[in-house]
Order: structure tokens, then C-alpha cells, then sequence
């Protein structure tokens, strides 16, 4: 069993893959600066003998220092998130993204670290015109004018200095570009879109579908997500190489809309939102994003299946719970 670094561990998708982790008998430091990650996403497994929590940012080096002491494995998950924070303030989010990485993967490579999963994303494809986008793709990112692409901007740089540790320094890294993962734990501050539209149903509120709706989307189980990520570290051949990780199944937003509400309730309204009106006059958004999972597949052997229903349910479930909790008492 190995010592795994989760930066970002106590973040949704962090956490998740945290309590996996765990379960598979790892011990798991998990190293997080609470900007966007919450304490909370971490109590069902707070007390575990091979948990321990960190908070701090990777930039301070001293505690770096301590906390990849003796680590085999790394997952960096530490980013900026969310298509809004980005819109809200692109200093922070390319801050948070680039210099990190670049100090994170230092010290892996001088220290005695194997394996070094870096979270990417599907924004690094920027508004690319294909169908299905496969990894070797040209990336179109946009214009510098617009805030929105200094998110994927910055994944990309990340790709690139990592890919360039592994063929400089022979660090086992492995690069998974997320598309819209979504499950319990995630929270629609950041502007992620099936968070947003169940606390608004599930409040009785208005669900806010920005421009026409015609955009797509396809939505992957945070659960599926993690399982990909832990077997594709856990795989020899995937060093050096990129994946897609998402679900295929394409949506679009105003039909999520539809969905959440049919299983909600149906008296709830749909209000369409200009785009300005959401993040800004200089805002623009990727009109269809969908994965080609088959490398991932060829690989370990599965990819995230879950039906969008099913994945809807998951999360109106964990949210009613937290609902109820809260009418009883504090919210953990
Ligand atoms: N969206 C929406 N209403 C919201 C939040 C998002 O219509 O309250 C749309 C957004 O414009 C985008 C899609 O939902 O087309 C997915 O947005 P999200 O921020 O979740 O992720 P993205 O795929 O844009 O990174």
C-alpha cells in the first residue's frame, strides 16, 4: 500500500477520491488550502487511521517540504474552479493554477515520488467545433479578451510542464481532463449547473437556463470519475499520456432543466439569462462538449456509464438529506 498525496482533498472531487482511496488501503495526506474545499467533505472519514489533513497552500514550501515527505503518489487536484470564479477574477484562477503545479511537480521530481495524476480539464479544448474531442486534438482556445479562457489557458500550461517533467525527469505522470463531473458535495457557488438548478428547484425558486439553453453538456458521476482515476494511476501504461474522463451521454441544458424539475417539481419555472447578464458582457461559453472516452476505455477497461437519471437522483437525494439536516439542526 502507498503513501498518496491528494492536493485539493478536501474539494468535491478531492474527497470523494480521498475516501476511495482510503478504502483501498492507502494512506492518504490530504493537503488543502480551504479556498474552495470544505472541512465537511471529509467527516465521513475524518478519523481514519491513515487519513491525515493539512491546510495550507503548496506555495509554502516549508510545509511542502514535510507533507510529500516519503509520498509515492501524488494527485493534484488543487485548482481554480468554476466557470463564474474564473469569470469573477482570472488573476486568482491563473495564480492558483500555474504556480503551484509547477512547484508541486519540483518537488515530486526530486523527491522519491512514482506516480503524479494531474487533474486537467475539458475547458483545455476551448470551443473546439468537433463532435466527439479526442486527446490528440488541436486545442481552440479563445481570445485573450475574453476571462473565461485563462481557466483553460492555464490547465494547458499545466499539461505542458507536466508532460515535460516526465520526458526531462521520468516522473510517472498521467494527465486526466475532467468534463462536467458532477455528484454529491458539489455546490453551485462556483456557477457549476446541476447543483444550481437542484438547490433551485428543491427551494421552490426560479432555474436560471442562461441564453437559449441549446448548449450540451454531458455529465459524469463523481463516483465513476474517481474509480477511472485511481485505476488509471494504478495502471502501468498510462504514464506520459492524456485522458479523457467524462460520461458520453449527450444533454442539453435546457433539457436538464426539464429533467430536474419533472423530478422536483413540476410547478417550478424556467427564466432564460442572457449570458451577460450571468458573468459579464465578455463572457462566452463552449457550445457542445462532448468527450470520445475510448482511449480511457482501452486502457482500464471502463468509463463513467451512469445514467443521467440515475446521477440526477444521487444528488436530489444527498441534497433533501442535508435539507433535512439542517431543519433538525446544524449542518455538519
Ligand atoms: N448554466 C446555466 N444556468 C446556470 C449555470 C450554468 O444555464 O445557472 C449553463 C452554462 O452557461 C453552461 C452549462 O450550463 O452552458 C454548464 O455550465 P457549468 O458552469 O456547470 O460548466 P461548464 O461546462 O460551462 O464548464
Amino acid at each position: 500500500m502507498a503513501k498518496c498525496l491528494v492536493t485539493g482533498g478536501a474539494g468535491f472531487i478531492g474527497s470523494h477520491l480521498t475516501e476511495r482511496l482510503l478504502e483501498a488501503g492507502h494512506h492518504v495526506v490530504v493537503l488543502d488550502n480551504l479556498s474552495t474545499g470544505r472541512a465537511v467533505n471529509l467527516d465521513a472519514v475524518c478519523d481514519h487511521p491513515n487519513l491525515t489533513i493539512r491546510t495550507g497552500s503548496i506555495t509554502d514550501s516549508v510545509l511542502l517540504g514535510e507533507v510529500v515527505h516519503g509520498v509515492e503518489i501524488i494527485y493534484h487536484l488543487a485548482a481554480a474552479v468554476g466557470v463564474k470564479l474564473v469569470a469573477d477574477d482570472p488573476v486568482r484562477t491563473i495564480e492558483t493554477n500555474i504556480y503551484p503545479t509547477e512547484q508541486l511537480l519540483r518537488f515530486a521530481a526530486s523527491g522519491n515520488v512514482k506516480k503524479f495524476f494531474l487533474a486537467s480539464t475539458s475547458e483545455v479544448y476551448g470551443k473546439h467545433p468537433g463532435d466527439a474531442w479526442v486527446e490528440d486534438d488541436d486545442l481552440h482556445l479563445g481570445p485573450t479578451s475574453r476571462p473565461r479562457w485563462a481557466y483553460g489557458c492555464s490547465k494547458a500550461i499545466d499539461e505542458f510542464l507536466a508532460l515535460a517533467y516526465f520526458q526531462k525527469y521520468g516522473l510517472g505522470v498521467t494527465i486526466g481532463r475532467f468534463f462536467n463531473v458532477v455528484g454529491p458535495r458539489q455546490v453551485g457557488n462556483y456557477g457549476m449547473v446541476v447543483p444550481r438548478f437542484v438547490e433551485a428547484a428543491l427551494n421552490g425558486g426560479t432555474v436560471t437556463v442562461y441564453d437559449d439553453g441549446s448548449q450540451v453538456r454531458c455529465f459524469g458521476h463523481v463516483n465513476e470519475v474517481v474509480k477511472c482515476v485511481h485505476a488509471l494511476v494504478e495502471e502501468d501504461g498510462a504514464e506520459g499520456r492524456v485522458f479523457n474522463i467524462g460520461s458520453d451521454q449527450a444533454v442539453s441544458i435546457l433539457e436538464l432543466a426539464q429533467r430536474v424539475i419533472a423530478k422536483v417539481d413540476p410547478k417550478v419555472d424556467i427564466r432564460f439569462v442572457p449570458y451577460g447578464e450571468a458573468y459579464g458582457d465578455d463572457f462566452e461559453d463552449v457550445q457542445r462538449r462532448v468527450p470520445n472516452t475510448n482511449r480511457l476505455l482501452e486502457t482500464i477497461g471502463q468509463r463513467p456509464t451512469m445514467p443521467l437519471d440515475d446521477i440526477l437522483d444521487s444528488i436530489i437525494a444527498w441534497k433533501k438529506a442535508g435539507m433535512a439536516q439542517s431543519a433538525d439542526g446544524p449542518v455538519k
